[in-house]
């Protein structure tokens, strides 16, 4: 290739060393299967996001390796969680702790920066030799039409490889050039994070808060308690609600924080320590293209990220596992092309779509406060109703009650009782 200053080869190139790139090296390494990760950003580097790893992510770390886990769990930057709260409208609350019955001794979701966390990935990629890291290089052209994939940084030096996977987040103009899908702010949303200290009213589990504000439904505001007194603030709502209102994030949140009673309390002696950040989220509210020739796409890159949550890391490693196995079987039969490579894309939505749809689901219903607040009451005034909530964090056809009408007409009756 013409004005290329040096070329390197490996099996499998990863473009992004965020959960997803550096999942699919580890899951990869596992399979005995090298590969070269590149990356923009020198590490460690910031990632705008809550930072509160759900159980999920706890699985992934213990299928990654489990002393990778035991690293995570033993880092003093974490904290762990045992579960969450939610604010209705009416600041009516209840408090759900997570369930971990498999593993009752380790904690079953954690708080991390993700500056930290993604770290602890960073470093098992470099200690292991199927593994070549590489960093501080933008990736901006990837040729993968023909029978290797060749990719450019834009300090014009070439990577070949037989597969290629695209890890580059959200709003990666790379991974849509490479496979096309719109951009549809229906289905995203716009957050911002900012760090506070000497936040109060944390709960003694680190349960992880949500408010749900009448006038910012279906978005909602969220603190995340972190090591030290710190806290994750942040605020969160579907993009094209957020221009249709013409909201600004920062003023919503600044807002809430002083006027809120509950928030108020909660905030009068706390001082921000960052500067107000935000960042962009696919939502798996909608299906895209997850592949092509001789190319996948994994986390944030795929849009995988729950549309009621914002969740997206346990989505991203996970998708990594699913990379992982797919690359496997095509170097076993040696098949690399987009017909080939479809099987990925069925094999990521038979595992995720039916929850990210259900997700999608309950999204649209917190649009309605005053249905949000009747439930909300029922579930505050009844301990049997809270187990069965309980249930449904992990329990996907328990949650799926949640969009039967026979679940609210129980609700009713039990009202009336
Ligand atoms: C405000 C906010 C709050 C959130 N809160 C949570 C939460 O509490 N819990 C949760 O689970 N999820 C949360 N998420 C979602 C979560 O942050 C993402 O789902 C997750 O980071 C996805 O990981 P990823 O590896 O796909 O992408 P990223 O973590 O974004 O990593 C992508 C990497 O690609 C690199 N890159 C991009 N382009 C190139 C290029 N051309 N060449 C080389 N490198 C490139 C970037 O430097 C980056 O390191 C939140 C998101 C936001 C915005």
């Amino acid at each position: 290739m013409e004005g290329v200053l040096n070329s390197q080869r490996s099996e499998v190139s990863i473009v992004g060393a965020g959960p997803a790139g550096l999942s699919t090296a580890l899951f990869l390494a596992k399979k005995g299967i090298r590969s070269t990760i590149i990356d923009k950003e020198t590490f460690p580097r910031d990632k705008i996001c809550g930072d509160g790893l759900s159980g999920w992510v706890v699985t992934m770390l213990r299928r990654i390796d489990p002393a990778l886990l035991g690293k995570l769990q033993s880092l003093p930057a974490q904290l762990p969680s045992y579960g969450v709260r939610f604010f209705a409208p009416n600041m009516k609350s209840f408090a759900l702790p997570y369930r971990n019955a498999k593993f009752p001794n380790d904690p079953p979701g954690h708080l991390i920066r993700r500056i930290d966390f993604d770290q602890v990935l960073m470093e098992a990629a470099q200690e292991n030799p199927l593994i070549e890291v590489i960093l501080g290089v933008t990736i901006d052209h990837i040729d993968h039409s023909g029978d290797q994939v060749f990719m450019t940084s834009t300090g014009n030096q070439l990577w070949t490889s037989d597969f290629c996977v695209i890890a580059t987040g959200a709003g990666s103009k790379l991974a849509r050039s490479v496979v096309p899908h719109k951009k549809e702010h229906k289905h995203q949303a716009t957050g911002i994070r900012q760090y506070y200290a000497n936040v109060t009213g944390v709960h003694e589990g680190n349960f992880v808060d949500f408010y749900f504000l009448k006038e910012f439904l279906p978005g909602y505001l969220w603190v995340f308690p972190l090591p030290d007194g710190t806290a994750n603030v942040g605020a969160g709502i579907r993009t094209d609600i957020l221009k249709k209102r013409k909201l600004t994030l920062k003023q919503v949140t600044e807002k809430a924080l002083i006027e809120n009673p509950h928030l108020a309390e909660r905030f009068k002696d706390a001082r921000p320590i960052s500067a107000v950040s935000a960042w962009s989220l696919p939502l798996g509210s909608r299906k895209v293209p997850l592949s092509a020739n001789r190319v996948l796409l994994t986390g944030d890159a795929a849009s995988l990220i729950d549309p009621f949550t914002g969740e997206g890391v346990g989505n991203a490693m996970w998708s990594g596992f699913a990379a992982s196995e797919h690359i496997s079987k095509a170097f076993e039969i040696n098949r690399f092309d987009s017909d080939f490579n479809k099987k990925y894309d069925k094999f990521v939505y038979n595992k995720l779509w039916k929850e990210l749809r259900l997700s999608t689901w309950i999204q649209r219903l917190i649009n309605y406060p005053k249905l949000f607040n009747w439930v909300m009451n029922k579930v505050t005034a009844n301990p049997e109703l809270q187990q069965s909530l309980i249930r449904m964090i992990d329990d996907l056809d328990e949650r799926k009650k949640l969009t039967k009408i026979s679940f609210y007409v129980k609700l009713l009756g039990r009202s009336r009782g």
